[in-house]
């Protein structure tokens, strides 16, 4: 590894080399990161950035790995783990209010913050993992809900390092698409999200979140996962399509594909990305064949196989 970047980056924090990327991800799967550098504000991910840049490094964006399957030959170049958690707001805004958050704040979290002290708009979010930047890049959402419906903008790193402002209709955000997964946005990184909210009753908001905390609670399994594989297709729910091939419960080396919620697999232990690739490619064959459907992923691949 280059000496020069490495004593860049380490005058910005501490750097890990050969990572275990599965100790960065929710699925608990993934090979090392060459070097692995947790941003905790803008200014270091920035700085970490441009170190990368100026050396010709490639670079990936860790959010909280809740939507990625990373290879078992890991990722080359820099990771950088977005741990930012800058809040600005709620701060009146015409009629409603306005929060920036940066983008490697908890998504749920956040969420839960602000319906518990009164302000309404992200209830349905109060139990996706990962960061508000993820959402973003995948237009999260639930209960017929997403991101889009909050977005007010976002503020991007391109690869020159410059700031631009964007707004919600120039991202392109549809069902867990966006520029970003379209790759109009390739090596642009979000670095803050704003997003509108209305005032609400804390009480009601309160027992709306308890009753989605318990809708999901019953509805999705426990254990490593990286929730949804595949995306819903327009003809019928992937988890659907899933068990009608007879797939509910099919293991693979230390893969699964969940009993309870057949669109989620598992890692039971020890699971390599080679064993969920495996999983995956047997469920879109069988369902290619006898629905005529191409399944599409829902979940990120990344690194090297
Ligand atoms: C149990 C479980 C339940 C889930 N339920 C839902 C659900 O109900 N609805 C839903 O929509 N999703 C759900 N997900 C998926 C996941 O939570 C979301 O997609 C989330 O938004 C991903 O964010 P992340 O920070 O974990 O992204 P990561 O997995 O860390 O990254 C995913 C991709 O986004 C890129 N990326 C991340 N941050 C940035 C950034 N700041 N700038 C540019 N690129 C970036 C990464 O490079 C990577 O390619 C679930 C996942 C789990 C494990």
């Amino acid at each position: 590894m280059n000496e020069a970047f490495l004593d860049e980056l380490r005058a910005l924090g501490p750097v890990l080399l050969d990572e275990p990327l599965s100790r960065h991800n929710t699925f608990g799967i993934g090979g090392p990161a060459d070097v692995y550098f947790a941003a905790h504000s803008e200014e270091q991910l920035r700085d970490a950035l441009r170190a990368a840049h100026r050396h010709s490094l490639p670079v990936f964006i860790l959010g909280a790995g809740s939507n990625v399957l990373i290879l078992d030959g890991g990722i080359r170049g820099l990771v950088i783990e977005n741990a930012t958690d800058h809040v600005e707001g709620p701060v009146p805004n015409g009629a409603g209010f306005k929060v920036r958050a940066a983008s490697g704040i908890s998504f749920a979290a956040l969420a839960r913050r602000l319906s518990f002290t009164g302000y309404t708009g992200l209830e349905w979010a109060c139990g996706i993992p990962g960061t508000l930047g993820g959402a973003a890049v995948y237009n999260a959402g639930a209960y017929g809900k997403s991101l889009l419906d909050v977005l007010k903008g976002v503020r991007i790193v391109d690869p020159q390092n410059g700031i631009v402002e964007m707004r919600p209709q120039e991202l392109a955000l549809d069902y867990r698409n966006s520029a970003f997964t379209r790759g109009a946005l390739r090596d642009h990184v979000v670095l803050s999200v704003d997003l509108a909210l209305q005032k609400g009753d804390p009480d009601e908001l309160r027992a709306r979140v308890r009753e989605l905390d318990a809708r999901r609670l019953a509805a999705q399994p426990r254990g490593r996962n990286a929730g949804s594989m595949f995306k819903n297709p327009a003809e019928h729910p992937a988890w659907w399509l899933v068990d009608q091939v007879g797939l509910r419960g099919h293991r693979i080396g230390n893969a699964e594909i969940s009993q309870q919620h057949t669109n989620f697999f598992l890692n039971l232990g020890g699971a390599n990305a080679t064993d969920v690739l495996a999983l995956m490619e047997l469920a879109r064959s069988r369902i290619r064949e006898r629905f005529g459907i191409e399944l599409e992923n829902e979940v990120a691949m990344a690194g090297e196989p």
